[in-house]
């Protein structure tokens, strides 16, 4: 057997294709791995989509889609000696080259030569996927297949709950898509001891609900900034946890927090954003900070050992199971918001 099905994205323009593609080879240094799940993010929408951004970074057309995965190793390249057939991964997605300044000053996660699967190399929306055995991450056999696939994008909520204090913290999560949605988990597990959310979509904020945010919040009908300071005795939340990536939660997120408060910005804003530097940071004496993808391999460590406590349950985020042959479905359901995530199985 030489040929596989992949989802592809073959032309320049909205759409993808499901075609017949040769399986790849493991290079040296490679494994060669069977997908047994793979999950839709935001990201493969907007490849799928081929908005302004998907038109700017994508270069090497025609490329499987997809970057999210579980799977099992069928084949080792040469010099791969950690890791065994049979093994079940999963897999960090961000490629790093191993040897540039913050590679070697433990940053590998924003690697200057940095690939990303799906993105700059082929993806896994496939039968059969190559991943580089240092991005290789071997699943804990109490951790189910499925989880396995939501790893990467939970570990950005990890990483975004866990990039300061949280324990005992008031907490506003602006945006409940997925990795909102797995941040009011984590954020809860972590003794975050009031969970405020805000979302747009009906379908989100009754998930939001489900898992144990303690207020939600709609923009569209609420005052957010006035409701949350009612909420906080009137000074404003200890930490934001940005994930919407909308302007107007993020300049609002600014008035919700508190002087001496945290935000972590995940979210990302498709455009530049106005915002008054000496009020909102300086004068409120806050600290700002980007969230870029996991620490590797930390993150993955503690979103691991949560899943493999059993106390963290995803199954509430994990909303619909489909054939890859129906990714159009999942990328209709992503585009209307009215899912949390979505697996797909070749
Ligand atoms: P998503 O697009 O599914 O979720 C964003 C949510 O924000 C949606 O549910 C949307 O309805 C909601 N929203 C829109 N406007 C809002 C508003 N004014 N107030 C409150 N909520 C609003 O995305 P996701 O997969 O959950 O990812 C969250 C964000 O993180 C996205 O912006 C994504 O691009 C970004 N992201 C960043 C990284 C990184 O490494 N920095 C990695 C993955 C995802
Ligand atoms: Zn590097």
């Amino acid at each position: 057997m030489t040929k596989m099905k992949a989802v592809v994205k073959t032309k320049p323009e909205p759409g993808a294709e499901i075609i017949d593609v040769d399986i790849p080879t493991p290079g040296p240094g490679e494994v060669l791995v069977k997908v047994l799940a793979t999950s839709i993010c935001g990201t493969d929408l907007h490849i799928y989509q081929w908005n302004e951004w998907a038109q700017q970074r994508i270069k090497n057309l025609p490329q499987v889609m997809g970057h999210e995965l579980c799977g099992e190793i069928i084949e080792l390249g040469s010099n791969v000696k950690h890791l065994k057939k049979g093994d079940i991964i999963s897999a960090e997605t961000h490629i790093a080259c191993g040897h540039c300044f913050l590679c070697q000053t433990g940053n590998a996660h924003i690697c200057i030569n940095g690939r990303i699967f799906g993105v700059d190399i082929n993806g896994v929306f496939a039968e059969y996927a190559v991943v580089p055995a240092s991005n290789v991450w071997i699943l804990d056999k109490k951790i189910p297949k499925d989880y396995a696939s939501v790893m990467e994008p939970l570990g950005n909520a990890v990483h975004t709950v866990l990039a300061g204090e949280i324990t005992g913290n008031t907490v506003l999560i602006t945006g409940c898509g997925p990795i909102g949605l797995m941040s009011i988990s984590v954020s809860r597990l972590c003794g975050a001891t009031k969970i405020i959310a805000t979302e747009i979509n009906d379908y989100r904020i009754k998930l939001a609900k489900e898992l144990g945010a303690d207020v939600v919040l709609n923009p569209k009908k609420d005052d957010v900034v006035k409701k949350i300071k009612e909420k906080t005795d009137d000074l404003g939340v200890d930490v934001v946890l940005e994930m919407s990536g909308n302007p107007t939660a993020i300049l609002d997120a600014f008035k919700a927090l508190r002087p001496g408060g945290r935000y972590s910005i995940l979210g990302i804003p498709d455009k530049p954003i106005e915002i008054d530097v000496s009020r909102d940071i300086i004068f409120k004496y806050i600290t700002v900070q980007g969230i870029n993808g996991r620490l590797m391999f930390s993150t993955w460590h503690k979103t691991a050992r949560f899943l493999s406590s059993g106390r963290l349950d995803l199954e509430p985020i994990i909303t619909h199971r489909f054939r890859l042959e129906e990714f159009a479905k999942g990328m209709e359901l992503m585009e209307s918001g009215n899912c949390g995530k979505i697996l797909l199985y070749p």
